[in-house]
Protein backbone atom coordinates (compact mmCIF):
# COMPACT_ATOMS: atom_id res chain seq x y z
CA UNK A 1 0.00 0.00 0.00
CA UNK A 2 1.37 3.25 -0.98
CA UNK A 3 0.06 6.59 0.83
CA UNK A 4 0.26 10.29 -0.81
CA UNK A 5 -0.37 13.18 1.78
CA UNK A 6 -2.07 15.75 -0.20
CA UNK A 7 -2.37 19.46 1.61
CA UNK A 8 -4.95 20.90 0.39
CA UNK A 9 -8.68 20.46 -0.70
CA UNK A 10 -9.30 22.64 -3.65
CA UNK A 11 -9.54 22.28 -6.90
CA UNK A 12 -5.83 21.20 -7.65
CA UNK A 13 -5.85 18.70 -4.65
CA UNK A 14 -9.07 16.94 -5.26
CA UNK A 15 -8.25 16.52 -9.17
CA UNK A 16 -4.72 14.93 -8.19
CA UNK A 17 -6.46 13.01 -5.58
CA UNK A 18 -8.78 11.24 -7.56
CA UNK A 19 -6.53 10.52 -10.02
CA UNK A 20 -4.22 8.71 -7.63
CA UNK A 21 -7.08 6.66 -5.75
CA UNK A 22 -7.78 5.07 -9.20
CA UNK A 23 -4.69 3.20 -8.75
CA UNK A 24 -4.52 0.30 -6.67
CA UNK A 25 -3.13 -0.04 -3.22
CA UNK A 26 -3.38 3.19 -2.70
CA UNK A 27 -4.53 5.46 0.35
CA UNK A 28 -4.68 9.48 -0.09
CA UNK A 29 -4.91 11.38 3.07
CA UNK A 30 -6.57 14.78 1.80
CA UNK A 31 -5.77 17.34 4.18
CA UNK A 32 -8.16 20.41 4.26
CA UNK A 33 -7.33 23.59 7.19
CA UNK A 34 -11.01 24.53 6.44
CA UNK A 35 -13.91 22.69 7.89
CA UNK A 36 -15.39 22.82 4.18
CA UNK A 37 -13.11 22.12 0.53
CA UNK A 38 -13.55 24.13 -2.62
CA UNK A 39 -14.01 27.37 -0.05
CA UNK A 40 -12.58 29.91 -3.08
CA UNK A 41 -14.41 28.15 -6.13
CA UNK A 42 -18.02 28.07 -4.23
CA UNK A 43 -17.82 32.19 -3.62
CA UNK A 44 -17.81 32.42 -7.38
CA UNK A 45 -20.93 33.12 -9.79
CA UNK A 46 -19.36 32.10 -13.42
CA UNK A 47 -16.32 31.12 -14.66
CA UNK A 48 -14.44 32.19 -17.60
CA UNK A 49 -14.62 31.83 -20.67
CA UNK A 50 -17.86 30.25 -20.89
CA UNK A 51 -19.59 31.57 -18.50
CA UNK A 52 -20.61 28.17 -16.86
CA UNK A 53 -22.02 28.49 -13.19
CA UNK A 54 -19.22 27.62 -10.60
CA UNK A 55 -21.57 25.58 -8.65
CA UNK A 56 -21.59 22.90 -11.33
CA UNK A 57 -17.97 22.29 -10.82
CA UNK A 58 -18.36 22.14 -7.36
CA UNK A 59 -20.50 19.13 -7.63
CA UNK A 60 -18.61 17.91 -10.07
CA UNK A 61 -15.53 17.84 -8.34
CA UNK A 62 -16.95 16.76 -4.61
CA UNK A 63 -18.07 13.71 -6.76
CA UNK A 64 -14.82 12.40 -7.18
CA UNK A 65 -14.02 12.35 -3.43
CA UNK A 66 -16.29 9.58 -3.49
CA UNK A 67 -13.68 7.16 -2.94
CA UNK A 68 -12.90 4.56 -0.59
CA UNK A 69 -9.38 4.96 -0.48
CA UNK A 70 -9.40 8.92 -0.39
CA UNK A 71 -9.32 10.26 3.38
CA UNK A 72 -10.93 13.57 3.53
CA UNK A 73 -9.50 15.12 6.91
CA UNK A 74 -11.22 18.38 7.27
CA UNK A 75 -10.09 21.19 9.85
CA UNK A 76 -6.33 19.70 9.95
CA UNK A 77 -3.85 22.13 9.15
CA UNK A 78 -0.40 20.66 8.16
CA UNK A 79 2.05 22.57 9.89
CA UNK A 80 5.47 20.63 9.05
CA UNK A 81 6.37 18.04 6.38
CA UNK A 82 9.52 16.60 7.01
CA UNK A 83 11.48 13.86 4.92
CA UNK A 84 11.62 10.47 7.24
CA UNK A 85 13.98 7.51 6.00
CA UNK A 86 13.42 7.64 2.61
CA UNK A 87 9.40 8.54 3.22
CA UNK A 88 7.90 11.79 4.43
CA UNK A 89 5.95 12.64 7.79
CA UNK A 90 3.49 15.38 8.50
CA UNK A 91 2.42 16.88 11.93
CA UNK A 92 -1.17 18.78 11.70
CA UNK A 93 -1.71 22.02 13.99
CA UNK A 94 -3.15 19.53 16.95
CA UNK A 95 0.34 17.45 17.06
CA UNK A 96 -0.98 14.58 15.58
CA UNK A 97 1.78 12.90 13.05
CA UNK A 98 0.96 10.90 9.53
CA UNK A 99 3.37 9.39 7.60
CA UNK A 100 3.18 9.30 3.50
CA UNK A 101 5.24 8.01 0.92
CA UNK A 102 5.07 11.25 -1.70
CA UNK A 103 3.44 14.64 -0.82
CA UNK A 104 2.16 17.13 -2.94
CA UNK A 105 1.44 20.60 -1.54
CA UNK A 106 -1.82 22.20 -2.96
CA UNK A 107 -2.27 24.67 -0.68
CA UNK A 108 -3.30 27.83 -2.96
CA UNK A 109 -3.39 31.60 -2.69
CA UNK A 110 -5.22 34.22 -1.08
CA UNK A 111 -6.52 37.79 -2.33
CA UNK A 112 -4.34 40.60 -1.92
CA UNK A 113 -6.07 42.36 0.91
CA UNK A 114 -7.24 45.60 -0.62
CA UNK A 115 -7.09 47.88 2.92
CA UNK A 116 -2.87 47.70 1.77
CA UNK A 117 -3.72 50.49 -0.73
CA UNK A 118 -5.39 52.99 1.99
CA UNK A 119 -5.40 55.43 -0.82
CA UNK A 120 -8.13 53.86 -2.96
CA UNK A 121 -10.75 53.77 -0.29
CA UNK A 122 -11.21 50.26 1.05
CA UNK A 123 -12.78 49.80 4.07
CA UNK A 124 -13.57 53.31 4.23
CA UNK A 125 -15.91 54.12 1.76
CA UNK A 126 -18.75 51.36 1.19
CA UNK A 127 -18.75 52.01 -2.40
CA UNK A 128 -15.52 50.65 -2.81
CA UNK A 129 -15.69 47.13 -2.94
CA UNK A 130 -13.01 44.47 -4.04
CA UNK A 131 -13.63 41.91 -7.50
CA UNK A 132 -14.31 39.01 -4.52
CA UNK A 133 -17.79 41.06 -3.39
CA UNK A 134 -18.81 41.69 -6.55
CA UNK A 135 -18.26 38.06 -7.71
CA UNK A 136 -20.83 37.27 -4.69
CA UNK A 137 -23.15 40.54 -5.29
CA UNK A 138 -23.67 38.92 -8.84
CA UNK A 139 -23.90 35.36 -7.33
CA UNK A 140 -26.47 36.46 -5.50
CA UNK A 141 -28.22 38.65 -8.21
CA UNK A 142 -28.45 41.65 -5.93
CA UNK A 143 -26.22 44.53 -7.20
CA UNK A 144 -26.90 48.01 -5.27
CA UNK A 145 -24.62 50.53 -4.37
CA UNK A 146 -23.76 52.48 -0.81
CA UNK A 147 -27.21 53.87 -0.56
CA UNK A 148 -29.10 50.87 -1.27
CA UNK A 149 -30.37 51.76 -5.09
CA UNK A 150 -29.53 50.31 -8.34
CA UNK A 151 -25.99 51.82 -9.69
CA UNK A 152 -25.36 53.53 -13.28
CA UNK A 153 -22.06 53.62 -13.14
CA UNK A 154 -19.65 50.84 -11.79
CA UNK A 155 -15.52 51.20 -12.86
CA UNK A 156 -12.89 49.03 -12.63
CA UNK A 157 -9.27 48.88 -11.49
CA UNK A 158 -7.14 46.45 -12.49
CA UNK A 159 -3.77 45.53 -11.03
CA UNK A 160 -4.60 46.28 -7.30
CA UNK A 161 -1.63 44.65 -5.50
CA UNK A 162 -0.21 42.99 -8.47
CA UNK A 163 2.56 44.42 -10.86
CA UNK A 164 3.06 47.25 -8.37
CA UNK A 165 6.41 48.21 -6.50
CA UNK A 166 4.62 49.68 -3.38
CA UNK A 167 3.03 46.10 -2.56
CA UNK A 168 5.52 44.42 -3.53
CA UNK A 169 4.19 42.38 -5.82
CA UNK A 170 6.21 42.98 -9.29
CA UNK A 171 4.22 39.84 -10.55
CA UNK A 172 0.93 39.84 -12.74
CA UNK A 173 -1.95 37.90 -11.50
CA UNK A 174 -3.19 36.88 -14.50
CA UNK A 175 -6.84 36.15 -14.00
CA UNK A 176 -7.92 39.56 -13.22
CA UNK A 177 -8.27 40.82 -16.25
CA UNK A 178 -10.36 38.42 -18.24
CA UNK A 179 -12.35 38.53 -14.75
CA UNK A 180 -12.96 42.46 -15.09
CA UNK A 181 -14.11 41.66 -18.38
CA UNK A 182 -16.43 38.88 -17.35
CA UNK A 183 -17.91 40.87 -14.15
CA UNK A 184 -18.58 43.67 -16.78
CA UNK A 185 -20.44 41.50 -19.02
CA UNK A 186 -22.50 39.91 -15.99
CA UNK A 187 -23.13 43.21 -15.22
CA UNK A 188 -24.41 44.38 -18.40
CA UNK A 189 -26.35 41.18 -18.91
CA UNK A 190 -28.15 41.64 -15.11
CA UNK A 191 -28.35 45.88 -15.55
CA UNK A 192 -28.57 46.84 -19.17
CA UNK A 193 -28.54 50.37 -18.42
CA UNK A 194 -25.48 50.60 -16.17
CA UNK A 195 -22.24 51.52 -17.24
CA UNK A 196 -19.15 49.77 -17.12
CA UNK A 197 -15.59 51.16 -17.28
CA UNK A 198 -12.47 49.47 -17.14
CA UNK A 199 -8.75 51.29 -15.81
CA UNK A 200 -6.27 49.09 -17.08
CA UNK A 201 -2.30 49.30 -17.83
CA UNK A 202 -2.34 46.54 -20.26
CA UNK A 203 -5.02 43.83 -20.99
CA UNK A 204 -3.45 40.46 -20.65
CA UNK A 205 -6.30 38.18 -22.33
CA UNK A 206 -4.41 35.46 -22.69
CA UNK A 207 -6.28 32.56 -22.28
CA UNK A 208 -8.36 30.17 -25.47
CA UNK A 209 -11.81 32.83 -26.10
CA UNK A 210 -10.40 35.27 -23.46
CA UNK A 211 -9.57 37.78 -26.83
CA UNK A 212 -13.00 37.01 -28.29
CA UNK A 213 -14.94 37.76 -24.98
CA UNK A 214 -12.76 41.11 -24.53
CA UNK A 215 -14.19 42.07 -27.72
CA UNK A 216 -17.40 40.80 -27.32
CA UNK A 217 -17.55 43.14 -24.38
CA UNK A 218 -17.54 46.52 -26.31
CA UNK A 219 -18.85 45.44 -29.69
CA UNK A 220 -21.97 43.40 -27.80
CA UNK A 221 -21.83 44.72 -24.12
CA UNK A 222 -20.45 48.32 -24.31
CA UNK A 223 -18.22 48.45 -21.53
CA UNK A 224 -16.03 50.71 -22.14
CA UNK A 225 -11.88 50.82 -21.65
CA UNK A 226 -9.48 53.58 -20.14
CA UNK A 227 -6.10 53.26 -20.13
CA UNK A 228 -4.64 54.69 -17.24
CA UNK A 229 -4.11 54.02 -13.40
CA UNK A 230 -6.42 55.36 -10.44
CA UNK A 231 -4.59 57.81 -8.07
CA UNK A 232 -6.95 58.20 -5.84
CA UNK A 233 -10.85 57.80 -4.39
CA UNK A 234 -12.74 59.29 -2.29
CA UNK A 235 -16.32 59.87 -1.34
CA UNK A 236 -18.98 62.27 -2.46
CA UNK A 237 -21.63 63.57 -0.22
CA UNK A 238 -24.59 61.26 -1.53
CA UNK A 239 -21.98 58.10 -1.16
CA UNK A 240 -20.69 58.27 -4.94
CA UNK A 241 -17.28 57.64 -5.24
CA UNK A 242 -15.03 60.24 -7.02
CA UNK A 243 -11.83 58.86 -8.90
CA UNK A 244 -8.80 60.24 -10.09
CA UNK A 245 -7.05 59.38 -12.75
CA UNK A 246 -4.86 60.17 -16.34
CA UNK A 247 -6.21 58.84 -19.58
CA UNK A 248 -2.64 57.51 -20.46
CA UNK A 249 -3.83 57.54 -24.04
CA UNK A 250 -4.40 60.95 -24.71
CA UNK A 251 -2.54 62.34 -22.03
CA UNK A 252 -4.90 64.06 -19.94
CA UNK A 253 -6.23 63.89 -16.24
CA UNK A 254 -9.81 62.45 -15.72
CA UNK A 255 -11.71 62.89 -13.04
CA UNK A 256 -15.12 60.42 -12.69
CA UNK A 257 -17.75 59.74 -10.32
CA UNK A 258 -19.20 56.33 -9.75
CA UNK A 259 -21.19 54.11 -8.34
CA UNK A 260 -19.37 51.23 -7.31
CA UNK A 261 -15.52 51.37 -7.87
CA UNK A 262 -14.51 47.17 -8.11
CA UNK A 263 -10.82 46.59 -7.14
CA UNK A 264 -9.07 43.77 -8.86
CA UNK A 265 -7.03 42.37 -6.27
CA UNK A 266 -4.76 40.12 -7.52
CA UNK A 267 -3.46 36.76 -5.86
CA UNK A 268 -0.52 36.25 -3.33
CA UNK A 269 0.53 32.65 -1.91
CA UNK A 270 -1.52 31.31 1.16
CA UNK A 271 -0.30 31.66 4.35
CA UNK A 272 -0.48 27.73 3.97
CA UNK A 273 1.64 27.96 0.81
CA UNK A 274 4.58 30.66 2.31
CA UNK A 275 4.84 28.81 5.82
CA UNK A 276 5.27 25.48 4.05
CA UNK A 277 7.41 26.54 0.84
CA UNK A 278 10.07 28.12 3.66
CA UNK A 279 10.26 25.34 5.63
CA UNK A 280 10.54 22.77 2.87
CA UNK A 281 13.16 25.12 1.03
CA UNK A 282 11.34 25.77 -1.92
CA UNK A 283 10.33 29.30 -1.53
CA UNK A 284 10.64 32.01 -4.20
CA UNK A 285 10.74 35.47 -3.58
CA UNK A 286 7.37 36.14 -2.58
CA UNK A 287 6.30 32.87 -1.22
CA UNK A 288 4.97 30.83 -4.32
CA UNK A 289 6.95 26.95 -4.84
CA UNK A 290 9.16 27.00 -6.52
CA UNK A 291 9.94 23.95 -9.17
CA UNK A 292 13.13 21.76 -10.42
CA UNK A 293 12.34 22.99 -14.15
CA UNK A 294 9.27 24.87 -15.45
CA UNK A 295 9.72 23.14 -18.75
CA UNK A 296 9.50 19.48 -17.91
CA UNK A 297 9.51 19.38 -14.39
CA UNK A 298 7.29 21.89 -13.14
CA UNK A 299 5.75 19.48 -10.03
CA UNK A 300 9.07 18.62 -8.86
CA UNK A 301 10.73 19.99 -6.26
CA UNK A 302 14.44 19.51 -5.27
CA UNK A 303 12.97 16.96 -2.19
CA UNK A 304 12.34 13.56 -4.47
CA UNK A 305 8.85 12.74 -3.52
CA UNK A 306 7.46 16.73 -2.71
CA UNK A 307 5.51 17.63 -5.49
CA UNK A 308 4.03 20.95 -6.06
CA UNK A 309 0.89 21.91 -8.09
CA UNK A 310 -1.84 25.27 -8.82
CA UNK A 311 -1.46 28.26 -7.65
CA UNK A 312 0.96 27.36 -4.73
CA UNK A 313 3.19 27.77 -7.67
CA UNK A 314 2.14 31.36 -9.06
CA UNK A 315 -1.00 32.84 -10.24
CA UNK A 316 -3.45 30.57 -12.34
CA UNK A 317 -6.92 30.04 -13.60
CA UNK A 318 -8.90 27.26 -12.53
CA UNK A 319 -8.60 25.50 -15.71
CA UNK A 320 -4.65 25.59 -15.48
CA UNK A 321 -4.84 24.73 -12.08
CA UNK A 322 -6.84 21.27 -12.94
CA UNK A 323 -4.56 21.11 -15.62
CA UNK A 324 -1.69 21.45 -12.96
CA UNK A 325 -2.97 18.83 -10.74
CA UNK A 326 -3.19 15.85 -13.20
CA UNK A 327 0.33 16.20 -14.51
CA UNK A 328 1.22 15.99 -10.77
CA UNK A 329 -0.72 13.55 -10.66
CA UNK A 330 0.80 11.91 -13.37
CA UNK A 331 4.62 12.69 -12.03
CA UNK A 332 3.62 11.35 -8.48
CA UNK A 333 2.75 7.99 -10.04
CA UNK A 334 6.21 7.83 -11.99
CA UNK A 335 7.66 8.33 -8.66
CA UNK A 336 6.26 5.86 -6.70
CA UNK A 337 6.76 2.84 -8.85
S1 LIG B 1 -4.06 39.97 -15.12
FE1 LIG B 1 -4.38 42.08 -15.78
S2 LIG B 1 -5.20 43.10 -13.93
FE2 LIG B 1 -4.25 41.20 -13.25
S3 LIG B 1 -2.19 41.81 -12.68
FE3 LIG B 1 -2.11 41.05 -14.81
S4 LIG B 1 -2.33 42.89 -16.05
FE4 LIG B 1 -2.98 43.42 -13.98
Amino acid sequence: MKTIAIIGAGPAGIEAASILAAKEETEILLFEKSASTLDNLRDKAFLFPDFSAADDLVEILEAKLNRDNIKLLSGKEVKSVTEQDGGWQLQDAEGTSYTADAVLMTTGYKVFDAHRKEELGYGIYPGVITSIDMEKKIKEGKILNAVGDTPKKIVFLQCVGSRDEKSGNHYCSKVCCVTAVKQAIELRKLLPEVETYIFYMDLRMWGGGFEEMYRESQEKYGVRYVRGRISEAASTYDGKIQIKSEDTLVGLPLKMSADLLVLMVGMEPSCGTKELTKQCGCSDAYGFATTTNPHVRDNETSQPGLFVAGSCKRPMSINDTLNDARSAAVKIAEFLK
